[in-house]
């Protein structure tokens, strides 16, 4: 066997560029290998958040705003916040670090209530997040007028925090793989992992590579460790491993309008719609927030997530007015274009982080918020990979937690 590497990264999202390139500047061998192109799925879909408040959690498969699925709900979500606090210190250094523009700027995030239900929600929240050491502080109607006078008159209250706000999702991740090369990993683009047999030292894993011709040829390489960060595939590569990674995939919708002069400086949440709005450095408005759309499956019912989803008109007009009621001058900008990205959650909601229990070698982190999360996850990977022990407890996010007889 020709091609030996220390670690091999499945998934060229923002979390395997990130890795790689922690990775290889640690010293590491590292490839990385993508079915398709470095950041065309996710990571290149979403909205660009930077989110360090509660958000919302699904309960049956359906998602709800917290507000909705309760404050138990809430407490749960809130143990996932060790993590952000560590992206919130690791994005407002990354650029830096990179050397690139990822289009960063954490210039504040609002939670903003339309009514008193909404209101004692916010306050619920804003000491729990407190309690887990998150800054936020609950502005009312006439500090917003001073501090966001963009809002609709409806906002009657709204949630700050200071460490949110958004990277750009087209460059964040291109960005950190040309660090990652330049750190000496190797980025294999069109090159899909479709095979892993162990051996007394890791995995020899094998590579569908497709040509530019289209061309197809298969190679085998060996490596020490894996490392999983293949968003919604997860699941179904984990079982190439032998392992049970049960993860939750969701279609969404995505709104982009034209350009309009700088006004809104601030990421726009909703504490009781599914809303998340941010102006871009390009201008542009992104508007999200858990829209869903369809995800394709085949006659059984199982999902195609190679195959492109499809938009459903009424959650472009949902998401839409959401958007104007929060915002009323967004009535007067034009949308220019609607999209799908697909992601995926854990059943309880809480990240899938550190190593797979079945697959000595092999590592993985996905679910929820994993932009947000992004260089978190990839931080802890690399020091797991190095050997080293955790500075943040990786209890809660285990892997293994679905599993069987499996104890935390
Ligand atoms: C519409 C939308 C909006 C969102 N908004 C936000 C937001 O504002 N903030 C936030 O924090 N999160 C947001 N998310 C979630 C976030 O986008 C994802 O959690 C994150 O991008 C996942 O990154 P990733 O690198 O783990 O996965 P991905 O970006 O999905 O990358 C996984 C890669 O793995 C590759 N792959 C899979 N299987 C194989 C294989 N067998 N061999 C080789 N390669 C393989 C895929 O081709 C893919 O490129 C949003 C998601 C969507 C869909």
């Amino acid at each position: 066997m020709s091609e030996r590497y220390d670690v091999v990264v499945v998934g060229g999202g923002l979390l395997g560029c990130l890795t790689a390139w922690m990775a290889a500047r640690d010293g590491a061998r590292v490839l990385l290998a993508d079915k398709d192109q470095v950041n065309q799925h996710a990571s290149g879909q979403n909205a660009g958040s930077l989110h360090f408040q509660l958000e919302y959690r699904m309960v049956e498969a359906v998602e709800y705003r917290m507000v909705e699925a309760g404050e138990e709900a809430a407490r749960v979500a809130a143990e996932a916040m060790p993590l952000h606090l560590d992206a919130a210190a690791m994005w407002a250094r990354l650029e830096d670090e990179v050397g690139e523009s990822l289009g960063v700027r954490q210039t504040g995030g609002l939670m903003v209530a339309e009514n008193a239900d909404q209101v004692g929600m916010l306050e619920f929240k804003a000491e729990l997040e407190r309690s887990w050491g998150l800054d936020v502080r609950t502005l009312d109607r006439s500090e917003l007028d001073t501090v966001a006078p963009y809002l609709s008159r409806d906002v009657v209250a709204a949630n700050l925090s200071a460490l949110e706000g958004k990277a750009d999702a087209r460059i964040a991740a291109p960005a950190v793989g040309r660090a990652a090369v330049a750190a000496g990993a190797r980025v294999c683009a069109r090159s899909r992992l479709v095979g892993a047999h162990r051996t007394p030292a890791g995995w020899d894993v094998t590579l569908r590579e497709t040509d530019r011709t289209g061309e197809v040829r298969t190679r085998t390489v060996r490596t020490a460790a894996v490392v999983l960060a293949a968003g919604v595939w997860t699941t179904e590569l984990g079982r190439v491993f032998g392992a049970e990674l049960p993860t939750v995939p969701l279609a969404l919708t995505m709104t982009v309008t034209s350009k309009v002069p700088s006004f809104i400086p601030h990421l726009v949440q909703h504490a009781g719609a599914r809303l998340s709005l941010k102006q871009s450095l390009d201008k542009t408005v992104l508007i999200g927030g858990g829209w869903p759309a369809r995800l394709m499956r085949d006659a059984d019912g199982v999902p195609q997530f190679d195959r492109k989803h499809q938009l459903i008109p009424r959650s472009i007009a949902g998401n839409a007015r959401a958007a104007v009621n929060a915002v009323p001058a967004l009535e007067r900008v034009p949308a220019v274009r609607s999209w799908v990205g697909t992601t995926t959650v854990a059943p309880d909601q809480l990240p899938l982080v550190g190593a797979v229990r079945d697959a000595p070698g092999v590592f993985v982190a996905t679910g929820g918020s994993a932009f947000t999360l992004g260089p978190s996850f990839a931080r802890v990977l690399t020091g797991l990979l190095a050997g080293g022990s955790p500075d943040i407890d990786l209890t809660p996010y285990d892997p293994a937690r679905f599993t069987e007889g499996s104890t935390p």
